[in-house]
């Protein structure tokens, strides 16, 4: 259970009003530039950098204070960097102090929220289950795979407009099953299919 979901999402359309970063694809590196938050790769972080967070380092994403500067270091690998980027954004925009449970939560659904908005997920799929290319419609597809060379990171489900589950075998899923990121799959409320999701 996410605790006060209402706040959360309003705070991050709040975020996107001010820094004027409303239209999809959401830049979510833009946007901490804005903010004036620098993101950086992990290679380059200076040595004594590296040293100092080297048990740190092997998370998607980290967030550096000093003194009321932060900086989100992410590692650029990762087809999901965005996603763990705007987490990060998501701590110092919510004011958290420490990961726990809660927060980490929060961040998640913060994130999430931030980068697709229920609407535009809507949208998306009502363009994709009429038959509109991919990424035409608004850019969804896009923006999860801007920073990804390659398609296949995405981890892609098969659902249905009336169905409740989403399913990894597009014949258990039917005849108008659409393909669609998992994340994605998650956030329309979809549950896994017993069969052939494991
Ligand atoms: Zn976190
Ligand atoms: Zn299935």
């Amino acid at each position: 259970m996410i605790r006060h979901q209402k706040r959360l999402k309003r705070i991050a359309l709040q975020t996107l009003k001010k820094y004027g970063e409303k239209k999809l694809p959401i830049n979510v590196k833009r946007l901490s530039e804005k903010m004036n938050i620098p993101v950086i790769a992990y290679q380059k972080m200076s040595n004594i950098q590296k040293e100092l967070y080297i048990d740190k380092i092997s998370n998607p994403a980290i967030t550096v204070c000093s003194g009321t500067i932060h900086t989100i270091y992410y590692d650029p690998a990762r087809s999901d960097c965005d996603q763990w980027i705007a987490h990060e954004l998501a701590h110092i925009i919510l004011g958290h102090e420490s990961d726990n449970e809660e927060n980490e939560k929060a961040a998640n659904f913060f994130a999430h929220y931030l980068r697709y908005r229920e609407s535009h997920i809507k949208q998306y799929l009502a363009a994709l289950l009429a038959g509109v290319a991919i990424g035409c419609a608004i850019g969804l597809f896009c923006t999860i795979n801007s920073n990804s060379n390659n398609k296949d990171d995405v981890e892609t489900v098969y659902i249905t407009p009336s169905g409740e589950k989403y399913h990894a075998s597009k014949s258990c899923a039917g005849l108008n099953a659409v393909v669609i990121p998992l994340d994605i799959a998650q956030k329309l409320q979809k549950s896994p299919c017993l069969v052939c999701v494991d």
